[in-house]
């Protein structure tokens, strides 16, 4: 079967309104071309942007839902309202016309102290709201070096899903495994280890929840740029980008998509 290729950009806390719509607008005119000429083998590509909330909506004209650019947020709340300030839920995003959430960065993790429980009710309000939801997982640098980085994004997975029954595991789920001496540092994964973990991810997933788990795109994020995509792809198991520090040149971002849309993955 053919997984969906996505690329998504991670903003973080960059590009306020006019920034984000000048970012926005020139990936929105340039996405036709970074597709147009898709390798066979690499599905359905599509393209996702999450800006700052308070960017969201300078992008929304930029992209269309059930079209190929897609408006994510970069968190989202476990619950839909009440008394939970400085919170935006599932309700709240979907009002907005934001197609989906990623949930679980280690920025997050590590900064603001978001542990499996919190993230497990995350994911699941994301998923029962009818968002996209990207779960990130990934191992820090002392998990690789001790070699315990399958150990640690396993029970990741275990801590997200806690809470998610088959029912919730459909084509809106998407996983992104980041280590997180990846993330911002210019060292990507080496093609090998991001498919050897995605391997691992696709083998739980598939244990846990049957083919609809393992049938899910994977996507690796750390450090990708232009010149490493297309060796990313081509390793196998790598089902398209979280692009963090990248996608906020537009020009670097297409080229991505473009190596991510063009490169053949290998048979299996
Ligand atoms: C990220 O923040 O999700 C990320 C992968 O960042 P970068 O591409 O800058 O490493």
């Amino acid at each position: 079967m053919h997984r969906v290729t996505w690329v998504l950009g991670n903003w973080k806390q960059n590009h306020r309104p006019a920034a984000a719509k000048v970012g926005a607008e020139a990936i929105a005119d340039g996405v036709a071309e970074a597709l147009s000429n898709p390798d066979p083998t690499a599905g359905e590509v599509r393209v996702g942007i999450a800006p700052p909330y308070l960017s969201l909506e300078a992008v929304r004209p930029y992209t269309r839902l059930d079209d190929t650019v897609v408006l994510l947020a970069q968190d989202c709340a476990a619950q839909d309202e009440g008394a939970f300030t400085g919170e935006v839920g599932p309700a709240m995003l979907r009002d907005a016309e934001v197609e989906g959430a990623i949930i679980g960065h280690s920025e997050r993790r590590a900064y603001f102290h978001e542990d499996d429980a919190l993230i497990a009710a995350k994911l699941r309000a994301v998923l029962e709201g009818g968002l996209v939801c990207v779960l990130c997982v990934g191992e820090a640098l002392e998990a690789r070096d001790a070699g315990e980085h399958e150990s640690t994004v396993i029970s990741q997975l275990s801590g997200a899903f806690s809470n998610v029954g088959p029912e919730l595991v459909n084509e809106r789920l998407v996983i992104a495994y980041e280590p997180v001496w990846a993330i911002g540092t210019g060292r990507n994964a080496t093609p090998e280890q991001a498919a050897q973990m995605h391997a691992t991810i696709r083998r739980w997933m598939g244990e846990r929840f049957g083919s609809a788990g393992a049938d899910r795109s994977i996507l690796y994020g750390g450090s990708v740029k232009p010149g490493n995509a297309s060796a990313l792809i081509a390793a196998g198991e790598v089902d398209g980008f979280l692009v963090g520090g990248a996608s906020l040149d537009p020009t670097s971002f297409l080229a991505i998509v473009r190596a991510a849309a063009t490169t053949a993955r290998p048979t299996a």
